[in-house]
C-alpha cells in the first residue's frame, strides 16, 4: 500500500504514522524525522533545513523534493510506503505524482487527520515541554498552522477529485485514531 498521511501540526499525524506503517509492514517515510535525524548530524542538508524549520516555515522544494526522490528509491519503498509530511505543497504533489510516475506506481489512500485548532496548539505546547522541539514555541506553532492551511489544506481538494482521500478525526486515544485509519483503509 501507498499511503500519504497529512494534517495540520499537532493532530497526531507522526504518532499515527508509527503505529500505521509498523501494522502496514511498509516503511514510515517522514520528512520532518529526515530532516531532524539531518540537524542533528549537522550535515550540509541538516543547516539548510534547521533556518526554515525554526521559523515554522517550510524548507524549498530544491532541497525537499530531491530527497525524497533519493528516498523513494531505496528497495524496502518498492512494495509499499507511508509518506507522513510530505507533500506539502502543490508543487510537490506535482514532484511526487512525477517520482511515483517514473517508479510506475501511484498513491493509493489519502488520509487527512482532522483537529481541533485549540487542541492542536495545546498538544503542540505540551510536546515542546516534553521533546524540547524548538519549533514548539507559541509563535512557531502558530506559524506552522497559518502555512499548514495556506500551503497543505489545499491538497485535500486534489486528492479528493481523484476518489483517494479519507477524513479522519484525530482526537482522541491513540488506539481509537488509528481504528477510525484502519477502518477507512478497510483494514
Ligand atoms: P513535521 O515533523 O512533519 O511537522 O516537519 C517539521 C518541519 O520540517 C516542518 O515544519 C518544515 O519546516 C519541515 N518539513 C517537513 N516536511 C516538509 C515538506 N514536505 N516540505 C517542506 N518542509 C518540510
Amino acid at each position: 500500500m501507498r499511503i500519504l498521511l497529512m494534517g495540520p501540526p499537532g493532530a497526531g499525524k507522526g504518532t499515527q504514522a508509527v503505529v500505521l506503517a509498523e501494522r502496514l509492514g511498509v516503511p514510515h517515510i517522514s520528512t520532518g524525522d529526515i530532516f531532524r535525524a539531518n540537524v542533528a548530524g549537522g550535515t550540509p542538508l541538516g543547516l539548510e533545513a534547521k533556518r526554515y524549520m525554526d521559523a515554522g516555515e517550510y524548507v524549498p522544494d530544491s532541497v525537499t523534493n530531491d530527497m525524497v526522490r533519493d528516498r523513494l528509491g531505496h528497495d524496502d519503498a518498492a512494495n509499499g510506503f507511508l509518506l507522513d509530511g510530505y507533500p506539502r505543497t502543490l508543487a510537490q504533489v506535482d514532484e511526487l505524482d512525477q517520482m511515483l510516475d517514473a517508479l510506475g506506481s501511484s498513491l493509493d489512500r489519502v488520509v487527512e487527520l482532522t483537529a481541533d485548532l485549540d487542541e492542536v496548539v495545546a498538544r503542540l505546547l505540551n510536546r515542546a515541554v516534553e521533546q524540547g522541539r524548538a519549533d514548539d514555541t507559541e509563535e512557531i506553532i502558530r506559524r506552522r498552522l497559518a502555512v499548514y492551511a495556506e500551503q497543505t489544506a489545499p491538497l485535500t481538494a486534489v486528492y479528493s477529485e481523484r476518489g483517494i482521500l479519507a477524513q479522519v478525526d484525530g482526537m482522541g486515544a491513540v488506539k481509537d485514531v488509528t481504528a477510525r485509519i484502519l477502518d477507512e483503509l478497510g483494514i
